[in-house]
């Protein structure tokens, strides 16, 4: 049992190298998993993409007609706090390393939504959903609006049916929808409790329309059984659709109002904060 240099050699190695190991072993294997994803859908034309560059580059750039899903990696500002981060002190140095994330943008063109439904379906560390709408081309009676308002119902009633269809007890996890309204830079813009208001109103005549059409292909409102899932939005898929309807199924929908471009140069803080609350 006397100590040999060779086992004093040998020990002194096994202690330095098996934390070194250790360290580079689970290194890789927590890089190699996704960075939290939040993703960016909405109509045409809504700032998507204008929004998407913003948030990489910090700054506005011509944009592009987006064909297929473009993803971009960025941080979150050292100044928007996490939900983290809110028992942290303020001096903490922790509070300074900037947090990635991805951004995903999808085309908002009709034919090429299918790119969205699957990214919702199939998520990678998905953290919430933002939906662009233009709140200057968002009038009460408009096609636009028509528009705004099917696209986020079918978003709605995807994650509503991710919920209700999860096997576990627990359901799936909180999945919240940012509805950022953009373009207030515009004088016709309509601010953001508009928005809210027209939105639902809209999705109520777009639910009441597709039971209307469930109905009519004869499937009753009343043949979902036990451990179906729902085809209409909602409780029951009556009456007036309201956002705070989601929460039951855990899709929290905030809607904020923001610019990506502008005079007096973009507004887009608010957006940044409800990101830095589900990272
Ligand atoms: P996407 O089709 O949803 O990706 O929309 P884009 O990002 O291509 O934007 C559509 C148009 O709206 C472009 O001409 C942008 O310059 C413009 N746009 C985007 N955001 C704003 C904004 O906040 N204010 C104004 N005035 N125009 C914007």
């Amino acid at each position: 049992m006397s100590p040999t240099p060779i086992a004093i050699i040998v020990s002194i190695f096994l202690v330095l190298s098996i934390p070194l190991l250790l360290h580079l072993i689970i290194y890789r294997t927590s890089s190699s998993i996704t960075l939290p994803t939040f993703l960016i859908i909405g109509p045409s034309g809504s700032g998507k993409t204008s929004l998407l560059t913003l948030f990489e580059r910090g700054e506005h750039a011509e944009t592009r007609t987006s064909q297929a899903p473009f993803t971009v990696e960025t941080s979150l500002p050292i100044s928007t706090s996490t939900a983290s981060s809110k028992y942290r002190s303020p001096n903490d140095p922790s509070n300074q390393v900037h947090k990635k994330l991805l951004l995903a943008d999808t085309p908002g063109h009709g034919k090429l939504r299918h790119h969205a439904f699957e990214s919702i379906a199939k998520p990678q560390n998905l953290k919430g959903i933002i939906f662009a709408v233009d709140a200057a081309d968002i009038s009460p009676g408009t096609d636009s609006l028509r528009q705004a308002a099917e696209y986020l119902h079918d978003v709605l009633l995807l994650l509503q049916k991710r919920s209700t269809g999860s096997r576990s007890s627990m359901g799936p996890k909180e999945l919240p929808v940012l509805v950022a309204a953009n373009k207030l830079d515009l004088f016709t813009a309509l601010p953001a409790p508009l928005v809210k208001t027209a939105l639902e109103a809209e999705i109520t005549s777009v639910r009441s329309s597709r039971n209307k059409g469930l109905l009519d292909s004869g499937v009753g409102m009343n043949d979902a059984g036990a451990g179906e899932e729902k085809e209409w939005l909602g409780n029951r898929g009556e009456g007036k659709f309201d956002f705070s309807q989601m929460e039951e199924v855990n899709v929290p929908v905030t809607v904020v109002g923001g610019n990506v471009l502008g005079g007096d140069g973009p507004d887009v803080k608010q957006w940044w904060d409800w990101i830095g609350r589900n990272l």
